[in-house]
């Protein structure tokens, strides 16, 4: 599956759910939440480490 690693080191990964939509796209989730916060916006979306709280933003096209 995806994996985020942060620049302090911080890393951790999308796992599958194993549930889909009807579309048959399945849903990931964070594996572990105490290092990692996806924070959706109108227009983006962020990816916050929990360990340095630096941010990355993904934007939408
Ligand atoms: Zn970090």
């Amino acid at each position: 599956m995806m994996s985020f690693e942060c620049e302090c080191g911080n890393t951790t990964r999308f796992f599958a759910t194993g549930d889909r939509d009807e579309q048959g796209r399945e849903y990931v989730e964070v594996e572990d939440e105490d290092r990692l916060a996806v924070i959706f916006g109108d227009d983006s979306v962020l990816f916050r480490c929990k360990f340095c709280s630096y941010t990355y933003r993904l934007q939408k096209f």
